[in-house]
């Protein structure tokens, strides 16, 4: 199955962050990369005074099932100096499950597709980048979401090392 992940760093260098980041989930057993979209640069969100983030979506090939994959991840994001504090509050480290092939899941502990990415421009532009014609379940053609989604003050960095 072809899932996407949405990676964002805001602390301690998060271009070295996602770079590592990227390393350490390819390494996962189970797990392959695809695609690695551009770095961006964006505005947190909400309104607390935090360092503008560093984001990238990943494109993964992956026979894990979605709460091992979930769990993966969340081990990945701790080894990375995660610490759990305010909902979107600075971090070094989040890593979040876009889509799961065409899977729609409601589970407590896991939404797919996530539920904020329709209207993220931090998601959505660095996905097209990646797969530009993707149909996300629930929400429809991603090319019609990116149009309809302003820029938010996203904008794009570098190529990914
Ligand atoms: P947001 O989810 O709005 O981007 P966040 O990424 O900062 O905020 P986290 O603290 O990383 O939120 O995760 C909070 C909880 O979200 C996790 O405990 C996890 O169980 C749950 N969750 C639900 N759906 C997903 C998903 N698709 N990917 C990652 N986590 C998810
Ligand atoms: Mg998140
Ligand atoms: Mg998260």
């Amino acid at each position: 199955m072809i899932a996407y992940l949405g990676l964002g760093s805001n602390l301690e260098t998060p271009i070295e962050q996602l770079r590592a980041a990227r390393l350490a989930i390819a390494n996962v057993n189970g797990i392959s990369e695809i695609a690695f979209s551009s770095l961006y640069c964006s505005p947190p969100m909400g309104s607390q005074v935090q360092p503008d983030y560093v984001n990238a979506v990943m494109a993964i090939e992956t026979d894990l099932l979605p709460l091992e994959l979930l769990t993966t991840m969340q081990h990945v994001e701790n080894e990375h100096g995660r610490v759990r504090n305010e909902r979107w509050g600075a971090r070094t480290l989040d890593i979040d499950i876009l889509l799961l092939g065409d899977k729609v899941l409601d589970l407590p502990d896991l939404i797919v597709p996530h539920y904020g990415m329709a209207e993220r421009a931090f998601v959505l532009y660095p996905l097209a980048e990646i797969s530009p014609d993707l149909d996300i379940p629930k929400y429809g053609k991603l090319a019609d979401l990116v149009a309809c989604c302003p820029l938010d003050g996203l904008e794009r960095l570098s190529d990914a090392a």
